[in-house]
């Protein structure tokens, strides 16, 4: 039988990192604590009393978890304009990420991003049929910011998209620079949407802000966030987008019909209403951050500034070795990044302790 499955998808490997049962599971980018009992119980409790009315679909426009989040992040990064209809959610940002390309992306559109970047930019690209380009990042994994707005000017992009923090790099975006990309963006003639992707906002380094704090002051910027990372969620499947209303509108024109479960909103609120107990654990990860990536230097390696929850380091000659090493030790980390790179979810600190002295075994 010939399966008529499109032209650029034949031969293709679904995405996804190995899942694997070791002791150290570093990879991807988790949170290595899961969510404390009190969070749980209070998750429990609200997924029970969702329980009650599954025979009803859920909310289509998720009021009150919209109200939540937008509580949340106007005191997470100090903005006071965010409504519920400035708020978009979807089961995690990679949906938000789909949504925005059915919405804004399309055959004849383009799509700039800056690598290296989140692997997954070029798939939601590809599914939509969407030209997506990449400008290289300099040495340091910042950005270019005039090679960025002279390609703006060049492509006309129907969005942008910057991690910030940067996967797999750590790179946060100063405001300056998301500024340049919103002005440079606004002038091009058919309108181009700069999104941020905040997925690791949570853990940036003190006084590192958040471009949510611009939105006010630029209709075509948009910032994603994700309860994966921070709120040690992965398995819950909640990422939201903020932005102005129109942009909001545009996205509720893709969504399928109650694509957020009456659970997975009760479990994101539960979880929203605990966000104090949970921002303990990642002033935790970012304590060990610092110490895992003072230990690497102190190593000799280079390690890329970080303010997200893992570090990039190296260079190694043969990283596939160092990889294949780390693991027969019970460690999984991360292949990814330019050649010779590495990158290390930050764990807790027995994981890391066990990072430490593999590495130490492995490249003696
Ligand atoms: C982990 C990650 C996400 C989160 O995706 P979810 O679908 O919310 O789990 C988004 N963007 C980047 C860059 C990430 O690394």
């Amino acid at each position: 039988m010939t399966l008529p499955i499109r032209p650029d998808l034949q031969g293709l490997e679904p995405y996804g990192a190995p899942q694997l049962d070791v002791t150290a599971r570093l990879n991807v980018n988790e949170n290595p604590y899961s969510p404390p009992d009190a969070v749980a119980d209070a998750i429990a409790s609200a997924v029970r009393t969702a329980a009650h009315g599954l025979n009803r679909y859920p909310d289509r426009d998720f009021l009150g978890l919209r109200q939540d989040l937008a509580r949340y992040l106007a005191a997470e990064s100090h903005v006071d304009f965010l409504e519920p209809r400035n708020v978009w959610a979807a089961n995690g940002s990679n949906e938000v990420m789909l949504h925005l390309h059915q919405a804004f992306g399309g055959p004849g559109r383009t799509v700039l991003s800056f690598a290296p970047t989140y692997s997954m930019y070029p798939e939601y690209a590809r599914d939509t049929i969407t030209e997506f380009v990449t400008l290289p990042r300099r040495e340091d994994f910042t950005l270019d910011i005039e090679a960025a707005a002279a390609a703006i000017r060049d492509i006309a992009p129907v969005m942008v998209i910057v991690a910030s923090p940067n996967n797999p790099t750590g790179t946060a975006l100063p405001l300056d620079q998301v500024r340049a990309l919103a002005e440079a963006a606004d002038r091009v003639p058919g309108g181009c949407l700069v999104v941020i992707d905040e997925a690791y906002a949570e853990f940036r380094r003190r006084g590192v802000p958040s471009a949510a704090s611009l939105i006010p002051e630029y209709p075509n910027l948009a910032v994603s966030r994700t309860m994966s990372k921070a709120f040690a969620m992965a398995g819950g499947r909640l990422g939201y987008l903020v932005a102005h209303e129109p942009v909001i509108d545009a996205l509720r024109l893709v969504r399928l019909p109650y694509h957020l479960s009456s659970v997975t909103q009760a479990t994101a609120r539960a979880a929203l209403a605990h966000h104090r107990v949970l921002q303990a654990q990642v002033d935790e990860i970012r304590a060990e951050r610092d110490e895992t990536v003072a230990w690497l230097r102190r190593q000799g390696y280079t390690v890329a500034d970080t303010d997200a929850n893992f570090a990039l380091f190296g260079p190694f000659e043969d990283r596939e070795r160092v990889f294949r090493g780390l693991l027969a030790r019970g460690v999984l980390i991360r292949v990814t990044g330019p050649e010779g790179w590495l990158r290390v979810s930050i764990g807790t600190p027995q994981e890391m302790a066990l990072f430490r002295s593999a590495l130490l075994e492995v490249t003696a």
